[in-house]
């Protein structure tokens, strides 16, 4: 009896939810997904916030492939000398050369921890701050998402998200995105201070000018570690290459993944020498890692790297950010808001969004809402997508909140 992959899916994937899209993809080349029934979707979300450089980039697919011929995994992180990791720490250590106005006091970022997800950056940087601080509390925001192991779990700032997975990590301390009287629960028991330039799952906000400032100042005031999340921001999806650029405000420890590998897993939590020295003693081998850093990774990683650098896609975003806000106008849109290519399109409902995104999906259109914010459209499509197809792509978007089910 054949069975469908539809129903080995149901079946013995492990689900997370009743409610997954359950779409049967075949294929994806650049800004498209082609499904298994000859349906052709436009990534208006990347999956989800990965594929910067579009699916399948030719130059990453040809660094996978050089590297595939060389060797994949070799040893446990650390040991051996491995020329993809060594080339892209080198040029991740390039792209955080920067004069900032608000410098960090350890001086600028120059040595990479190679992990496999975002939330293990956490994770490993969470342990970084606790070692070198030797302080145990934590400040993170309300409505974060900084991952879903324990430690960057507990960071959370969503309490349905927590409340059946305790006991967490204690001493945490939530302040509210933006907040400049919330900076004063940031004391000299902090270890670490864990947020991120745009708050992306709450639904793309932007604090006002200077709370970066603010914060980089109170860090300094008590001796707290400031670390910026741009497991979503980086790798030019802001408009920048990293978020805190525009805000001109350097981190102590600076976190990567997601578009990072051009498809691949990896991530990164990244500090200065002074800092990741700690990890070399009591005890050795602070942090460890079987697939770290992994070659065939960080070779896609280095060519995606290179691929915005060289074609500009992080200042591409910033038009590309523009023409859908100046495109996406609707009675039923309160708002488009965000940067670059990281945007949230604000309805009055869930209802309204979740109809609308499924009429998307009738359409050829995928995008989504957010983990901590409901009555907002997730968009974020791969930087390389062209003006031709976000006029498409953001028609299509228009023609489902024009459908008749959505006139109320
Ligand atoms: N931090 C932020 C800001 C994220 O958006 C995410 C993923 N949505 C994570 C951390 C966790 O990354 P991962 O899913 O790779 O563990």
């Amino acid at each position: 009896m054949h069975i469908s992959q539809r129903q080995l899916f149901f079946d013995h994937i492990a689900q997370t939810s009743d409610f997954p899209l359950a779409l049967e993809i075949d294929k994806a080349e650049g800004v498209f997904l082609h499904a298994k029934n000859g349906e052709r979707y436009f990534d208006m979300i990347s999956g989800i916030a990965v594929s910067n450089v579009g699916h399948r980039h030719p130059d990453v697919l040809a660094a996978i492939q050089q590297q595939l011929d060389k060797y994949m995994h070799l040893m446990v992180y650390g040991e051996y000398i491995q020329s993809p990791q060594v080339l892209l720490a080198e040029a991740l250590t390039r792209s955080l050369d920067l004069d900032c106005p608000h410098p960090s006091p350890y001086g600028p970022i120059n040595s990479v921890y190679f992990t496999n997800s975002g939330t293990e950056a956490v994770e490993g940087a969470m342990k970084l701050a606790k070692r070198y601080t030797g302080r145990k509390e934590f400040v993170a925001c309300r409505n974060a998402y900084h991952g879903a192991t324990q430690g960057a779990l507990s960071l959370s700032g969503a309490e349905f998200f927590r409340r059946n997975f305790r006991p967490l990590l204690p001493g945490i301390r939530q302040i509210t995105h933006g907040s400049l009287p919330d900076l004063e629960k940031i004391s000299c028991r902090t270890a670490a201070v864990v947020i991120e330039i745009v708050a992306g799952e709450a639904g793309v906000r932007i604090p006002e000018k200077g709370y970066f400032a603010a914060l980089r100042q109170r860090c300094n005031d008590t001796g707290t570690l400031l670390i910026f999340d741009e497991i979503q921001t980086g790798f030019g999806r802001t408009g920048t290459f990293w978020a805190f650029e525009e805000v001109g405000v350097y981190p102590d420890i600076l976190l990567s993944a997601k578009g990072m590998g051009g498809g691949m897993p990896i991530g990164a939590f990244m500090a200065s020498q002074t800092l990741m020295a700690v990890f070399r003693n009591n005890p050795i081998l602070g942090h460890i890692t079987t697939f770290g850093g992994h070659p065939v990774s960080c070779a896609a990683s280095l060519a995606t790297l290179t691929v915005i650098k060289d074609n500009q896609l992080d200042e591409q975003a910033n038009e590309k950010g523009a023409l859908i806000k100046s495109l996406l106008v609707h009675p039923k849109i309160k708002e488009v808001r965000g940067k670059g290519l990281m945007l949230a399109a604000e309805m009055d409902s869930f209802e309204i969004l979740k109809a609308t995104i499924d009429l998307c999906i009738q359409k050829g259109v995928i995008t989504d809402w957010f983990l901590f914010c409901d009555n907002a459209m997730r968009l974020a499509p791969p930087l390389t997508i062209t003006v031709p197809q976000i006029h498409e792509a953001v028609q299509l978007i228009v023609d489902a909140l024009n459908h008749p089910s959505l006139r109320s």
